[in-house]
């Protein structure tokens, strides 16, 4: 319990969650505990001189479960992060990969810093020294621990968390396949970036394809139009409001960030927001809305959807029933606490949970991860081939009208789009898709058919906990 407000711990959050799914299945004496464990946690405290003295820094690397390996899960950078938050967001690992196939168990770790306050030559040393630590134990390894990033943490960082591990293991084919999230240069993937934010919006797409989950929101139609409230306007929350806003016809009507939030009731610039957040440091004096102070207040303002993108335990018991969204996204990691999830539950909010919802990173790092392995981009081989079929297709027809009476056209624009065979962007995002959309299935399914599951969440837990527990039950545990 969490002795300042009462509410349950994020890792007991977590917990609450999986014991009332596991409360509805019919595990195997011991197997429901085995699952729910944290296997074990590495605290490492490491010094670096910087600016004439020695700091010393906190960092965990966490694995939840090894049923599949490798594991997998971001490293974040903040001060916030500790063992319990590790530990929970471990476990939110190895559920959101089972959900979405991807073949690994749930890791996750963290480095207690602000990485705002050290330049970019520091945090170079700084990172270089905790991956040190972390590959000599085999807790980065292409094989047994794959790191992606997460809050605080970007492409700079998985590069040279890369460089430092082929440094250290400098006969390792595979030496790249040990973190996703690095630049394309460094052997990343195209789409890799924009993949929770793309993954965000392919949930949301999916949604409104079924209008009885829509209505069970008390919404009708499409997102065509939706209003939305966006908390955290980082890498995953800006890129799911930009899609939003410029693929959907959504509205984002309301910005939540660090000092304080925005308003525009025509919808926020999102483009012209985030250059602002980038030069100014917030949204403070941004000229694109009406600024309020106390940014967690508009998260109770009037929306179709909200979509907490930036923490853990944003919406929690103090102010769930203050909250009017009849749709929740949950973009960041553990945004609803246990307490607020029940809550909500019963004012009828459907939530769409974070293990689902945010793993698009995660599905596009597997991407990653295979392409690094197999050592070729991916379309290389096909590519050119599949344009040379769609040209005879095209030629046929344009030989098939040239030579009979008929007297047609390709419409404008047809030819260039069906000629072009995919590249690598085009097939991340068709394999994204695709995962989104079966995911969603396989979660609806048990939504729609299970008498006890009235919630999304719960739905999630159930798919992901059976395949975790035949995983180990093949195994022979
Ligand atoms: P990020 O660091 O890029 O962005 C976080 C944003 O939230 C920043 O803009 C920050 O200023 C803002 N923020 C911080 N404190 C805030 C507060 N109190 N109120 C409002 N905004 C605040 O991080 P990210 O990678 O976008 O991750 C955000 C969430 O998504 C985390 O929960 C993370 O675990 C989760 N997530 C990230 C990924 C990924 O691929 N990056 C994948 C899955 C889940």
């Amino acid at each position: 319990m969490n002795p300042r407000n009462g509410e349950p711990s994020f890792r007991q959050s977590v917990d609450l969650m999986f014991t009332r799914a596991a409360a509805l299945m019919d595990l195997p004496p011991g197997l429901e505990e085995k699952i729910r464990v944290c296997n074990s946690t590495y605290t490492v405290r490491f010094g670096v001189r910087l600016r004439g003295e020695i700091h010393t820094f906190t960092g965990y690397r966490s694995v939840h479960s090894e049923h599949t390996e490798p594991v997998k899960g971001g490293i974040r950078y903040a001060l916030s992060v500790n063992q319990d938050e590790v530990e929970a967001l471990a476990a939110l690992m190895t559920y959101k990969c089972a959900l979405v196939e991807a073949p690994f168990g749930g890791s996750k770790g963290g480095l207690c810093i602000d990485p705002r306050q050290w330049d970019q030559d520091e945090i170079e040393k700084i990172t270089r020294r905790f991956a040190y630590e972390l590959i000599k134990r085999d807790l980065i390894h292409p094989a047994q621990n794959v790191p992606a990033p997460d809050m605080g943490t970007g492409e700079r960082e998985m590069a040279i968390i890369a460089d430092q591990y082929a440094r250290m293991n400098t006969t390792d084919i595979n030496a790249r396949a040990c973190v996703t999230g690095k630049p394309i240069h460094a052997g990343g993937i195209q789409g890799r970036v924009e993949a929770t934010g793309r993954g965000v919006q392919y949930a949301l797409q999916e949604f409104f394809r079924h209008p009885e989950d829509v209505a069970k929101a008390g919404l009708s139609g499409t997102l065509d139009g939706k209003r939305v409230i966006v908390q955290g306007l980082g890498n995953v929350g800006y890129h799911a409001a930009l899609f939003l806003s410029t693929e959907d016809g959504c509205q984002v009507t309301h910005v939540i960030e660090h000092d304080g939030g925005l308003s525009n009731p025509d919808g926020l610039d999102i483009v012209a927001l985030r250059d602002w957040i980038v030069t100014h440091g917030g949204v403070r004096d941004c000229p694109l809305g009406t600024y309020h102070e106390n940014g967690a207040k508009l998260l109770e303002e009037d929306c179709d959807i909200l979509i907490p993108a930036a923490m853990e335990g944003v919406i929690n018991m103090h102010n769930a029933a203050a909250i009017k969204a009849s749709l929740i996204i949950e973009a960041a990691n553990g945004p609803v606490t246990a307490g607020a999830d029940e809550i909500l539950r019963h004012k009828g909010t459907v939530i769409i949970p974070d293990l689902y919802a945010n793993a698009g990173g995660v599905t596009v790092s597997y991407f990653e991860w295979v392409k690094n392995l197999s050592h070729i981009r991916f379309g290389r081989m096909q590519r050119r081939q599949e344009e040379a079929r769609h040209q005879l297709i095209v030629d046929e027809l344009e030989r098939i009208s040239r030579d009979s009476s008929i007297n047609w056209t390709l419409s404008p624009g047809f030819k260039e789009k069906y000629l072009r065979g995919a590249g690598e962007l085009e097939l991340v995002r068709s394999g994204l898709d695709d995962t989104m959309r079966a995911a969603y299935q396989s979660m609806r399914e048990v939504w729609w058919t299970h008498d006890k599951v009235t919630d999304l969440r719960t739905a999630a837990f159930l798919v992901s906990i059976d395949r975790v527990a035949k995983s180990y039950t093949a195994k022979g545990i």
